[in-house]
């Protein structure tokens, strides 16, 4: 492999060079002259070339904030669950009623806590930290014409579409946000689960919120002492707390399912559409996108969040790999055309 031509620049894939003026311009025009390339003849080095660093590991963000909005998340869910079977389901004299609807309400709880689990300890797709090598780079045995982005925070190699995250400290792979809620960040491989975890806690809203309604109605032409174990105040109280949960949570999730499935119909994430970075790769047809995100072709493993759940752990060396050499300065590094 030829040595690579090191020269700094804006680490943000080049896009420093639209910004600049005549000096940039003409600065540009010399370094085609002795050989360069020039920014549109730039290749990214692939997403798939670089792999995640501990895609079947036990991943744990320890982040205060994310680690109390994930417990609350968690409490949340307990609620509405105490409320649908203590105060609703048990006390009614309607045992069909109580059965079916215990039962559908607590499969998508169970369900929703499960998403929830696997998007928080599964790694989201992180580049491997301190991998900006010399040696690195050489194995990777890249073409002439192809552009390494080094991540100045991590000092990892940056594969195309792949952010910074802040509060995980990594480059994650085609990083959509970060979701305190569920206190990671939501990426290439976690996607899946963070999608499910938004549609089974919109489809549990739905439904406890058609229960209060229905236990209003049975309880408005019942006796309110025996249409509860509870006194009618706290039942009241118990009852309104829950719609206004319910009725919160069943827009911002359906809201974010939606926003989640259309990213990935139109191959773009958050990120890259609020730094306006769309357009600048192949994109993958709607299905074909679907597919890759939800791990295989269209069955019910789709919607279950223990699909392509790998108990095995990897031997920390391996997880902790550190790559021979010196940590690279260049933020930038071209593999020349000749
Ligand atoms: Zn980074
Ligand atoms: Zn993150």
């Amino acid at each position: 492999m030829k040595s690579p031509v090191h020269r700094c620049r804006d680490p943000e894939h080049g896009r420093g060079e639209h910004g600049r003026g005549d000096h940039g311009r003409a600065e540009s025009r010399q370094e085609s002259r002795a050989g360069y390339l020039q920014a549109e003849q730039r290749i990214p080095i692939s997403k798939d070339i670089i792999t995640s660093s501990s895609a079947s590991a036990m991943w744990f963000i320890r982040d205060a904030c994310g680690i109390v909005c994930a417990v609350i998340t968690w409490m949340l869910v307990l609620y509405a669950e105490f409320v649908v079977v203590f105060v609703m389901l048990l006390p009614s004299k309607n045992l069909t009623y109580s059965l079916i609807n215990g039962v559908v309400f607590n499969s998508l709880a169970f369900l929703a806590l499960a998403s929830h689990f696997r998007a928080m300890c599964t790694d989201p797709g992180a580049v491997p930290k301190g991998n900006a090598t010399k040696e690195y780079i050489e194995s990777l045995q890249l073409k002439p014409g192809q552009v390494v982005y080094k991540c100045p925070k991590c000092c990892s190699i940056k594969p195309d579409r792949a952010h910074h995250c802040s509060v995980c400290k990594r480059c994650i792979r085609k990083m959509d946000h970060h979701c305190p809620w569920v206190n990671n960040c939501v990426g290439e491989n976690n996607q899946k689960y963070f999608v499910l975890f938004t549609m089974y806690i919109a489809l549990i809203s739905l439904h406890s919120l058609t229960m209060v309604v229905f236990h209003f109605l049975y309880c408005f032409e019942d006796d309110w002492t025996k249409c509860s174990s509870f006194s009618p105040p706290a039942t009241v109280i118990l009852l309104i707390l829950l719609c206004f949960e319910a009725l919160l949570f069943l827009i911002f999730t359906s809201v974010m399912f939606g926003t989640q499935v259309h990213s990935i119909c139109t191959d773009e994430t958050g990120i890259e559409r609020l730094k306006g970075e769309t357009g600048k790769w192949d994109k993958v047809p709607c299905w074909e996108a679907m597919q890759a995100a939800c791990g295989g072709p269209f069955s019910l493993s789709w919607c279950s969040p223990f699909s392509g759940l790998r108990c095995e752990r990897r031997p920390l060396e391996v997880l902790e790999e550190v790559p021979q050499g010196e940590i690279i300065e260049e933020d930038i590094i071209e593999i020349p055309l000749y």
